[in-house]
């Protein structure tokens, strides 16, 4: 399938006042140098501590952040050249977290799904608004005209749902949109974004801390560490081998990741380096038991792994030109 949306190169850093009388102005490295691609139809999960950029990378898929660097492309036309900030936003919406505090709380059900679709200008946005309600499974007679304090957080999450269902997107960035919700509704919620997903043609970019919810919904699995793609790899791949010392770690901690698929990987040591001054060469190598001299030198190219082209890491490891003592012999065990 052709991509959806591409993105090639994207930074962006922030600026935070610091030092004495607030002067130097330091720059928290949030997305540094990221490039992926998602395939019409595709679910791409996003992986990575609480800071690796996940939550940056998605707001700048949509438009809510501007890049400091890098090109996107949706659909084929370039933002900022064939494609204007408002058909980018258009065509991506996005599903947060917290679904209290991103419904106004003074609009009814009703004119929150209606919201868009009316601000759009689209012909009408309140039919329109009660369908997608239905199809999330809010009955728009019991609910259309309660407000969001009086629904659970599972409905409140459906409403935010069909709210970007109603402005037609290709493409739903959803950042930890069912981390909030109890295991069961949690399922449903998961079940229902996947049917919505065939019945409209959707494509997810699908963003969690926790890693079996990924698996349950992504094709493919990206993972994020300091700002940067450490490995990209579809969903089998990556659960049968994590390349990346970095996934290894972070799977090995997962609670209920099979006990035949468990990596013997310690857990990682210490919190992640600071952002505004991330290590040279491979960002890990000040948590990686593998690193090597070339590690702390040079940075690690993301490239597909000889038995998987498809399955790319960014790790000295496993590129035998780079130097590194065990390369070419994948992780050690
Ligand atoms: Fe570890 Fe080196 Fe691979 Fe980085 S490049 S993950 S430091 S072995
Ligand atoms: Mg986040």
């Amino acid at each position: 399938a052709q991509p959806l949306i591409r993105v090639t190169g994207l930074q962006k850093y922030f600026p935070i006042r610091g030092g004495i009388l607030g002067r130097t102005q330091a720059k928290v490295q949030a997305v540094d140098g990221v490039s992926f691609e998602v395939k019409k139809g595709e679910t791409l999960g996003i992986v990575g501590e609480s800071g690796c950029g996940k939550s940056t990378t998605a707001k700048l898929l949509i438009g809510l952040v501007e890049k400091d660097k890098g090109e996107i492309v949706f659909d084929g036309h370039a933002l900022g050249e064939r494609l204007s900030l408002k058909d980018l936003r258009r065509g991506v919406q996005m599903v947060f977290q917290d679904s209290y505090a991103t419904l106004n709380p003074r609009l009814t059900i009703l004119d929150s799904v209606a919201f868009g679709a009316k601000v759009q200008g689209l012909d009408n946005p309140e039919e329109l608004a009660r369908k997608m309600m239905d199809r999330v499974g809010l009955d728009p007679d019991r609910f259309a005209h309660r407000y969001p304090h009086e629904l659970s957080g599972g409905q409140r999450q459906r409403v935010n749902i069909a709210r970007a269902l109603a402005m037609s997107p290709r493409l739903v960035v959803l950042d930890e949109a069912v981390s909030a919700l109890d295991k069961s509704v949690e399922a449903q919620v998961l079940n229902l974004l996947n049917d919505l997903r065939a019945e409209f043609g959707l494509t997810y970019v699908f963003i969690s801390h926790d890693l079996n919810v990924v698996r349950y919904i992504s094709d493919r699995i990206l993972v994020m560490y300091l700002g940067e793609v450490v490995e990209v790899a579809p969903v089998d791949s990556i659960w049968q081998e994590q390349a990346h010392p970095y996934t290894r770690s972070l799977f090995s901690a997962m609670p209920s990741m099979d006990p035949d698929n468990r990596t013997k990987e310690p857990p990682l040591a210490g919190d992640p380096p600071n952002p505004i001054n991330p290590p040279s060469g491979c960002r890990f190598h000040t948590r990686c038991r593998f690193a090597s001299a070339v590690c702390k030198e040079a940075v690690p190219k993301l490239s597909g792994l000889a038995r998987n082209g498809d399955h790319m890491v960014a790790c000295h490891l496993h590129d035998a030109q780079s130097g590194h003592p065990k390369a070419g012999q994948g992780v050690p065990e």
